[in-house]
């Protein structure tokens, strides 16, 4: 059985058919990577596992279970954990603060202090900011802060969406780098990115969707080298 599973999904936005029929899964484990370029539906496919935008057509399974017209807020409690684009964080809120919000359903403050340090623990350099405003930190940092606050509440599968966006290499590099970590760790990982290199690169299996639809799919390593994939997306 699948962690994550979406089977046949269609979802709309007004007259917009973004996602046409869409089929992806994520084992326990596993880092399963998204490409395509702008307005591929990317960010639409994280939205609709999240409920924040409803499939009008077809099923979202989490651990077996039917989560497709569950409310976002459970989706989240029952361990799914997405970061979205941009890296939405408080910007007038503390470092500190952002992550309480991330554990927004947990009371016990040991228990929130026990994800502060893990966050820690990752992303160092917030331990050193923990007082700062999230919206005066860097774009890098930023991400990290993104991140960490995905992870307050432990969930089974981390969401990425474009982590990348926007940053110097070497940030991105750390970015990966950190990916690479929680997975090894035991996190399970979807990632959505149209820096399709660096992201096949961490990966261990990879689709690639256009206009709403998967054309392809198949290990990092194939599609690393596949012509179609190089040309299109790694040139
Ligand atoms: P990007 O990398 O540019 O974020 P993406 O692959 O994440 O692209 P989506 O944001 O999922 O793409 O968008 C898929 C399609 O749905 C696009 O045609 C986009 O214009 C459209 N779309 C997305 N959000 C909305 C919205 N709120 N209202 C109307 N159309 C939308």
């Amino acid at each position: 059985m699948a962690l994550l599973e979406l089977k046949n999904i269609h979802t709309y936005y007004g007259g917009i058919h973004a996602l046409k029929g869409l089929s992806i899964h994520v084992d326990q484990g596993e880092i399963v990577t998204l490409i395509g370029s702008n307005g591929a539906g990317k960010s639409t496919t994280l939205k609709t596992i999240c409920a924040q935008t409803k499939a009008k057509e077809g099923k979202v399974y989490f651990e077996g279970k039917d989560i497709t017209t569950m409310r976002t807020h459970d989706i989240a409690l029952a361990g799914i954990a997405h970061v979205p684009e941009g890296r939405r964080i408080f910007p007038k809120l503390t470092v500190r603060e952002n992550l309480e919000m991330g554990a927004f359903s947990v009371t016990d403050k040991a228990v929130i202090d026990e994800g502060i340090e893990r966050a820690f623990h990752y992303f160092p350099r917030l331990k050193e900011r923990i007082a700062q405003k999230g919206g005066t930190m860097s774009g890098g940092e930023q991400q990290m802060l993104a991140i960490a606050r995905g992870l307050m509440m432990k969930p089974k599968i981390l969401m990425l969406d474009e982590p990348s966006m926007g940053l110097a290499p070497i940030l991105v590099e750390q970015i990966f780098d950190i990916v690479t970590e929680l997975n090894r760790e035991g996190m399970t990982i979807l990632l959505v990115e149209q820096n399709a290199n660096q992201a096949l690169s961490v990966a261990h299996r990879g689709y690639v969707i256009q206009t709403g639809e998967i054309i392809l799919k198949d290990s990092a390593e194939r599609l690393l080298t596949n012509p179609q994939v190089r040309e299109a997306y790694l040139a």
